[in-house]
């Protein structure tokens, strides 16, 4: 017989953390923010700012979990040993894009959502790199130090037109379609390459993509590069490109140092084969003083200066600030750098789904007595499968809650069922159940965990749910027993054999200690039934016991869900 004897308090577990109670946000602004930024913060009835930037690792160690939020740039340096104590800390954005001063990995573990905000600097990236372009094609930097230095030579620096080369763009996300729409206004020719656009063609067919980046480099006199930096996309550029490339193609990357190979750049600009490089990253940044990147005369480089704009610093520090507060109140996710699938940005089916998978895994989770070895998500219909990853984090925090020492929430999840070598499956399919959308959790144990009594439905553990036009959730089946029922509040779970006078007893001793029972389902399979009841207030431990002791009841569990969903 399986027990829970206490109903323990649970929180939605697809739902970001909710404001201390009756508190206020406090939020710390850990490094120099563009003012309009705090001013923001400031603003907000429900936000105390902390604005304390230059802090020693000591010091902001000692004060980081004292906040709901922190807003970083890329000076304070949030290493493990911050968040060791994280306390009430939940989020941690970082205004502008990279987060290589933020140790993700212990921000994870510690349930840490980090986030930064990439879009808003886009324009000005963009016109960085386009700025570069046009620099690069006139010589403008060696002319001007010619100048400067007291010289005057006109046929050294005699540039190219842009007008009719082709640009060849390298990731066609969000900087390089802007770059894209720029080259078009200069009356370039633009061809792209990007592997996550399936498409013959983007910006109503004005730009031609090509398969892969081989097949599209010798069709460019200009390359660019958008893309992130990663296993792929590092060195990118090589040798062997090089070799494949346009003679006198010119070369610009603002996007992340190492894409383009730096040794093989040098040697493509010595023998003349690329005619110019301009750079604003670097495999090391800063460069070593001695570097031949700072003084090729073929090189145009700035330090790291894409985003550094007034009107970008304005931007990030502002949108990392909205970001920040949306999470803690609960209202999306926007930009999360450690929390992969998790997505806010959904339609209320979705949210429906995402809340129904946390309450169902709440359902399961007591009746899981011999661990978690499996759990496989079955989605089925086109509107939910967009939120596939937000739903499997929801499900695993619900299933996984109070099961460890350390907090579960939806941000680090993901981390904790892989240390213990749960595995996940999602399965999806557009076609939705013959009674709509539709998703159902199934868990197994480890192998050889369950004893041979148990009936073979019984060794995996399984419910399913609905969300019907009404928006209210519905859990249809639990454990190969069918049903119909809101889960919601103080729920008990009750298997027993199927035999006369059984729901009268039940009924008898949840009367006799004063509970009411507020709506009940049974249903019946393999001469056994289960009762699934909702009460008004929950059973105490002493009730529980006399129900297990009762002849004919097989198992008991019960758990408190959040309220019914408005
Ligand atoms: P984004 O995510 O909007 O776009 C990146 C694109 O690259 C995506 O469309 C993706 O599909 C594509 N991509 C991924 N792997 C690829 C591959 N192997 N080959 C080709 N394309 C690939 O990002 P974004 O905001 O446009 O930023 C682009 C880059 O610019 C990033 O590396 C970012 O860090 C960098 N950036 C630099 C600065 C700066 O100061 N210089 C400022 C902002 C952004």
């Amino acid at each position: 017989m399986t027990t829970t004897p206490t109903p323990t308090e649970q929180t939605s577990p697809g739902e970001p953390p909710q404001q201390e109670e009756k508190g206020r946000f406090r939020i710390l602004a850990a490094d120099k923010l563009a003012p309009e930024g705090l001013e923001y913060i400031d603003s907000q009835p429900d936000c105390e700012l902390v604005n304390k930037p230059g802090l020693s690792e000591e010091d902001l160690a000692a004060i980081a979990g004292e906040h709901d939020g922190m807003i970083v740039r890329s000076a304070v340096q949030v290493t493990a040993k911050v968040l060791a104590n994280p306390g009430r800390l939940k989020v941690i954005a970082r205004a502008g894009v990279g987060v290589d001063n933020i140790d993700l990995e212990a921000a994870t573990n510690a349930g840490i959502l980090v986030m930064n905000s990439a879009e808003a600097s886009t324009l000005s990236t963009a016109e960085h790199a386009f700025t570069l372009l046009m620099a690069l094609a006139r010589h403008i930097g060696p002319a001007y130090r010619t100048m400067y230095e007291g010289g005057w030579d006109r046929s050294k620096f005699s540039g190219v037109q842009l007008a009719d080369k082709t640009i060849g763009i390298v990731g066609f996300g969000r900087i390089g379609r802007t770059v894209a729409e720029r080259a078009l206004s200069f009356e370039m020719n633009v061809v792209a390459y990007d592997p996550f656009i399936n498409a013959k063609t983007m910006l109503d067919g004005k730009v031609k993509m090509y398969g892969s980046f081989d097949e599209m480099l010798p069709h460019a006199d200009i390359v660019t590069f958008h893309v992130p930096l990663n296993d792929e996309t590092r060195g990118m550029l090589g040798p062997a490109q090089f070799q494949a490339c346009r003679k006198n193609l010119l070369i610009v990357n603002a996007a992340r140092g190492g894409i383009v190979d730096e040794d093989a750049l040098i040697a493509a600009l010595d023998d003349g084969q690329c005619a110019g490089a301009a750079l604003d990253v670097y495999t090391e940044e800063p460069p070593p003083a001695d570097s031949p990147l700072r003084r090729h005369s073929k090189i145009l480089c700035t330090p790291h200066l894409g985003a550094s704009t007034r009107e970008g610093q304005k931007a990030v520090s502002v949108a990392a600030a909205e970001q920040l507060l949306e999470y803690l109140r609960g209202r999306g996710v926007r930009g999360a750098v450690n929390a992969p699938g998790l997505r806010v940005d959904l339609t209320p089916v979705q949210q429906r789904f995402v809340d129904m998978a946390g309450r169902m895994a709440l359902l399961l989770n007591p009746m899981i007595t011999r661990g978690v070895a499996n759990v496989t998500l079955e989605l089925l219909g086109e509107d939910v499968i967009g939120a596939a990853g937000t739903i499997e984090r929801s499900t695993l925090v619900g299933l996984l809650a109070n099961r460890f020492d350390e907090p579960v929430n939806v941000i680090n999840v993901k981390q904790v069922a892989e240390k213990r070598g749960i595995k996940v499956r999602v399965v999806t399919s557009e076609e939705s159940g013959p009674r709509g959308s539709q998703l159902a959790i199934e868990v197994h144990g480890p192998e050889g965990a369950v004893d041979d009594r148990t009936h073979p439905k019984d060794r995996v553990r399984r419910i399913v749910g609905r969300v019907y036009d009404d928006l209210r959730p519905r859990v249809v089946d639990v454990n190969g027993y069918h049903m119909d029922m809101v889960p919601a509040a103080d729920m008990v779970l009750i298997q027993n054999e199927d035999r006369p006078g059984m729901i009268g007893m039940v009924g008898g001793e949840f009367g006799q200690a004063g509970i009411n029972i507020a709506d009940m389902t049974i249903s019946r399979r393999d001469q056994t039934a289960l009762m699934l009841l909702k009460v008004d207030t929950p059973p105490d431990t002493a009730l529980i016991n006399r129900l297990k002791a009762r002849p004919g009841i097989l198992k008991v569990s019960c758990v408190r869900l959040p309220p019914e969903p408005r």
